[in-house]
């Protein structure tokens, strides 16, 4: 342990600047430095520095701190090893106060297990590459797979000898501890090795040390284990670990997404194809463990399964767990037959990433689609799938999310929404009871927090106001499911009409289309001429109209030009739409995973976001119509005038239509 009076001292030493620099090349923008963000890929660099405040952020992906908290999430440091490092960097000295005997001992019982793990991978390794036997059995099975030296090399592949003790005996004569030896169950209790004639796949923890090991046999008896695991240890604790993890993790973060296999060589082959962001759960579903290992990186998970339906249908239910940590799953079905592996060497690797791309599938939609198909004629099994899939549902902590798959899946299933939504609650409300429980017994037994690192937690993530309460979702939204509708009526479009401006002022200029050469402001005002006199909020009308009529003059509008307006209104609304142009109106991006998703690359992303916030504008505006028209119904109803009545329910079905399309669109993109 190091003392309070060191680690103050380091604390004090470090300077955002230089530790960031130490992984990102910075450049000064006024008294602040900027750079290509680490944790995601960008072109454009939004990963700002602050030296007065002595943290970083990023306005991209939203991740950063002081720099200990830098230090942890890039390097995945502990606490103690984030201020090592920065001990190490300013030249400090590390006192370390003296540990109890018990927590040395611990320590150097891990420090032992990972020393001969560290043995026996070089042993297997050697075993492979430079003897005989080695390189014409386990070598050449690895070659015929595909793999290459380099990605063997990589991956610390090995291959266990057939003979009764030649890895034990090896180790004894090094000097290696025999007790030790047989803890990690390299050594049997004879004596003798526990892997024999197998290749060897070394399993390393998320930094990169080696914990366990999977043998492999090439023997095609059918009595022997086609793959044996070391057993679990004090370092190997098999539910928290994801093979491939340590040289994943990099590529996860950067692309935002963990592809999830199941075997071993599905990991290397796809990595050695250049898809790094990859892991295996090994085997079984996936655990919390594995889930929160994930969660550290990315929360967007893509599972890729082989066709066969029986081992879907069981990896199916492990998902629910999932969901239940917020993350968002999508699944890819590999065609009948194929694994990752043998797909990709089947179709190369820029088909198979256009394939999983492209077959990618929200995990709820498909396993409704999965399930129902099975129940044509069926109508009790077609109930008790239905439940099965509310229950999924109802795991989501996101009150709006649930509410969209809510009403995607009464769609499939073709029930009313309303019998869903209700199924859903009753679930829900059983959940949070359980929840309750889970965690109070969880408090008692929790032991003491860990030391939380010092920073200022305002800076600069630190939500603006809520202008005009709309943003705010009212409190009984929390946890129940409403209907989208509901939804939409609570909100007001004001919200949408923001973010048109938004995109308006901040990009309107950008070519929307390099063949038609029509800029953003084209688009999105040729789209809505007909809607602008009715924007509820008079400011936001002021501007899209100003704009529209410049743009009939063709006269050039940009930003400083509503900057220097003479309306003092319209001022102020461009400073607040320009001074948080990413990180606007949180609570809503999270509620409504929107604009979020094309937010990462503003700069690249206008196109995307102009036909995201134009859809939803509409979706807006024709939902208001459709209840202006239905009061126009109802007063037609009251009069007794029959023919006018029809006629406005025509109207209604019409706009019904249009709006159930944009729904289905918006939804779709939603729920991405
Ligand atoms: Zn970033």
């Amino acid at each position: 342990m190091i003392t309070q009076k060191n680690v103050t001292e380091i604390l004090e030493a470090a300077k955002i600047e230089d530790i960031v620099e130490d992984f990102v090349n910075l450049k000064r923008r006024g008294v602040n430095y900027i750079g290509l963000c680490p944790f995601h890929n960008e072109k454009t660099p939004s990963f700002t520095v602050s030296p007065g405040k002595n943290i970083c952020k990023c306005f991209g992906c939203g991740k950063g701190g002081d720099p200990v908290q830098f230090l942890r999430e890039l390097e995945n440091f502990t606490f103690v090893e984030a201020l090592k490092y920065i001990a190490n960097k300013y030249g400090i000295k590390v006192e370390e106060k003296e540990l109890s005997a018990e927590a040395i001992a611990e320590k150097q019982l891990y420090d032992s297990l990972y020393l001969v793990n560290g043995y026996a991978k070089e042993f297997y390794h050697e075993q492979l590459m430079e003897t005989d036997k080695g390189k014409s059995v386990g070598l050449s099975y690895f070659k015929q797979r595909g793999f290459r030296e380099g990605t063997i090399e990589k991956f610390e592949l090995g291959y266990a000898p057939a003979s009764k003790a030649a890895f034990t005996n090896s180790a004894i004569a090094k000097g290696y501890n025999k007790t030790l030896l047989k803890r990690l169950k390299l050594t049997n209790q004879y004596d003798g090795d526990f892997f024999r004639d197998r290749v060897m796949f070394t399993i390393h923890n998320v930094s990169g040390k080696v914990i366990a090991f999977a043998g492999r046999t090439l023997s095609t008896d059918k009595k022997t284990a086609k793959y044996i695991n070391s057993p679990e240890t004090e370092i190997y604790v098999k539910n928290k670990v994801l093979y491939g993890a340590h040289l994943a993790k990099k590529a996860i973060r950067q692309e935002d997404e963990c592809i999830l296999v199941e075997g071993y060589t599905d990991v290397i082959s796809l990595h050695q194809s250049g898809i790094e962001n990859v892991v295996a759960s090994s085997g079984t579903s996936l655990t919390e463990g594995q889930i929160n290992l994930i969660k550290r990186f990315t929360p967007n998970i893509k599972i890729l399964y082989d066709g066969d339906a029986a081992g879907i249908k069981a990896a199916l239910r492990g998902l629910d767990l999932v969901l239940e940590q917020d993350m968002n799953v999508k699944v890819v079905l590999l065609p009948d037959g194929e694994d990752p592996d043998s797909y990709m060497q089947k179709v190369g690797v820029t088909a198979f990433k256009e394939f999983i791309a492209e077959q990618a599938e929200d995990f709820i939609l498909f396993k409704t689609n999965l399930l129902l198909a099975e129940t044509v004629g069926d109508p009790v099994k077609r109930a008790e799938i239905i439940k099965d899939i509310v229950s999924s549902i109802a795991r989501i902590p996101d009150p709006i999310k649930r509410s969209l798959y809510v009403k995607q899946c009464a769609q499939l299933v073709d029930i009313e929404e309303q019998t869903l939504i209700n199924e859903a609650n009753k679930l829900i409300t059983q959940n949070i009871a359980k929840g309750r429980k889970k965690r109070q017994i969880r408090r008692d037994r929790s032991p003491v927090g860990k030391p939380a690192p010092s920073g200022d937690p305002s800076f600069p993530s630190a939500p603006p106001p809520m202008v005009e309460g709309e943003e705010q979702l009212p409190p009984e939204l929390a946890d129940r499911i409403r209907p989208v509708d509901e939804l939409n009526q609570v909100v007001g479009a004001a919200y949408q009409e923001k973010d048109i401006v938004r995109i308006l002022i901040s990009g309107g200029n950008q070519i929307f289309d390099t063949e038609e050469n029509i800029t953003v402001a084209e688009y999105i005002l040729s789209n809505i001429e007909d809607v602008l006199d009715d924007f509820d909020n008079a400011g936001y009308g002021l501007i899209v109209n100003e704009y529209h009529q410049r743009l009939l003059k063709k006269k050039a509008t940009d930003h400083s030009y509503f900057l220097n307006h003479s309306d003092e209104k319209i001022r102020e609304i461009t400073t607040g739409l320009l001074s948080s142009p990413y990180e606007y109106s949180p609570n809503w991006e999270e509620k409504f995973e929107q604009p979020l998703r094309t937010q990462k690359n503003p700069e690249e992303n206008f196109t995307k976001d102009s036909i995201y916030s134009l859809r939803t504008f509409k979706q807006k505006k024709i939902h208001q119509m459709r209840l202006d028209i239905s009061d126009k119904v109802k007063a037609a109803s009251d009069k007794g005038d029959f023919d006018e009545m029809i006629k406005f329910m025509k109207v209604k079905k019409k706009l019904d239509e249009v709006y159930n399309e944009l729904a289905l669109q918006t939804n779709t993109v939603v729920i991405k």
